[in-house]
């Protein structure tokens, strides 16, 4: 009877051990998460995609409401959705007779549009990447100026401390004679 018992008993042990080692990693996974979606870059890969979003509907528009007409403009008045060839051989007036004649259209005008879409956005992306290294540059240049005013070099652990500093407060060395012996 003892010896069933202490059966039961074990079991029942080694299920709550294996309960807890369940709660346990589900605990460290979802910590694992919090810190992927709230740590990481997460936050700012959305905030890019949105922007991103919003930054493709004006090049579309500046595509199609400003380049396109000054283009089809140049050229004579072609207007881009109008450009197409059919696979047939036969030559139709407009988009509409061929779709009605049911037969393989090339809409190469839409393709130019997308291309020409992709060149501004590409060139958009690469103005505004420049500016912002050359912007955070800048700021970097400036902190470091900043920083080099304030700050010395402890000659005993050799990190940075302040500039007026008479002992490092990292290593606690006396700094007086630092001058006099220098
Ligand atoms: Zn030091």
């Amino acid at each position: 009877m003892s010896e069933i018992n202490e059966n039961i008993n074990e079991q029942h042990q080694s299920l709550k051990e294996e309960l807890k080692k369940q709660k346990e990693k589900r605990k460290q996974n979802y910590k694992e998460f919090k810190q992927f979606a709230f740590k990481g870059n997460i936050i700012d890969l959305s905030i890019g995609v949105i922007i991103g979003a919003a930054f493709s509907k004006i090049v579309t528009s500046f595509s199609n409401d400003i380049i396109v007409p000054i283009i089809s403009l140049l050229t004579s008045n072609i207007n881009f959705a109008n450009l197409f060839f059919t696979l047939d051989g036969n030559k139709y007036e407009t988009i509409e007779l061929a779709k009605q004649a049911n037969v393989p259209i090339i809409y190469y005008g839409n393709f130019l549009t997308t291309v020409t879409d992709f060149l501004i956005t590409a060139i958009c992306i690469f103005v505004a990447i420049k500016l912002l290294q050359k912007f955070k540059f800048n700021k970097h240049t400036k902190e470091e100026e900043k920083q080099a005013i304030t700050t010395k070099e402890c000659i005993y652990c050799k990190t940075s401390i302040p500039i007026h500093a008479s002992r490092c407060p990292n290593c606690t060395s006396i700094l007086e004679q630092q001058s006099s012996r220098e």
